[in-house]
């Protein structure tokens, strides 16, 4: 089995201060978990930015200085997202891929967040993806495959079938967003059975399902996401920081003796090249 890696994903586009005065929004802030992370084991920082008001934002001024800052202070892998606004772009949505970043992620497919109240669609058409993953190629930064359902695993593949994503892939089985795929033991295993056998992945649990799905991925030999873009809590009325949580999967994978890679070994482990 290979070492774990383990990725913090801190801010996301949620999470307000008004929710956890814990979430970093600042490029000062997100510099500054980056590093207590990093301390505590991670190896990945899934980067969203804020502007001034914690709106979500793709702007490459606050990109560029975040990015900047998080490599001054840590050998961290960078991985921008690209999942932006409602009503942008494919060109806005690419914006942080300009900074340089050795990873970004890239949703495969379309889902509706039908919980919400209004509604919400993530509009990712199959022209936006192949954009975006173009983008990718030709920047050599390499996509994290965002599968927030079995089919989107699908889509995942095909990107690969038409060269616009290189082997091995990287795919993010996403368990428990509203509208995706219930976070259970046997959906886990099941997504992870439609992998092409070459594919490394990483288990981000939604809520309460991210520690139980965290300890699952460190078993099968998986990889794992925590942080506060999917999850607030330790536990039940204990809001989090992201290095706590960051610090607990470490703790879970060396009492189930599984080590965790560092950030060059992760690298190897996705077949990136040394740190740029
Ligand atoms: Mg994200």
């Amino acid at each position: 089995m290979d070492k774990l890696i383990i990725t913090v994903a801190p801010t996301g586009s949620v999470p307000r201060k008004k929710d956890t005065p814990h979430v970093p929004v600042t490029p000062d802030e997100i510099a500054e978990t980056a590093y207590r992370c990093e301390q505590e084991g991670a190896a990945i920082i899934h980067v969203h930015c804020r502007d001034e008001d914690e709106r979500p934002t793709s702007r490459f001024d606050i990109f560029r200085e975040t990015v900047e800052k998080i490599r001054k202070r840590t050998k961290l892998v960078v991985m921008t997202s690209t999942s932006g606004i409602a009503g942008q772009t494919d060109e806005d949505r690419a914006t942080p891929l300009r900074t340089n970043p050795e990873m970004g992620s890239l949703t495969t497919g379309t889902l509706n967040f039908s919980g919400r109240k209004p509604s919400v669609v993530y509009v990712n058409t199959p022209e936006t993806v192949q954009f975006l993953a173009k983008a990718m190629l030709e920047q050599n930064i390499k996509p994290e495959l965002e599968a927030f359902d079995v089919g989107f695993v699908q889509q995942g593949k095909r990107l690969i079938d038409s060269g616009l994503v290189k082997e091995p892939a990287h795919f993010q089985l996403v368990m428990g967003v509203d509208g995706g795929v219930p976070a259970t033991p046997e959906n886990l295993l099941h997504m992870r059975n439609q992998l092409p056998p070459t594919a490394t992945y990483v288990v981000a649990g939604m809520s309460r399902m991210q520690l139980p799905m965290t300890t699952m991925a460190i078993v099968l030999g998986g990889h794992v996401r925590v942080g506060l873009e999917d999850n607030l809590y330790l536990k039940k009325g204990a809001l989090a920081r992201n290095e706590e949580l960051v610090g607990r999967a470490r703790h879970l994978a060396e009492d189930l003796q599984r080590e965790v890679a560092t950030p060059e070994e992760a690298r190897a482990i996705m077949g990136l090249p040394a740190r740029r």
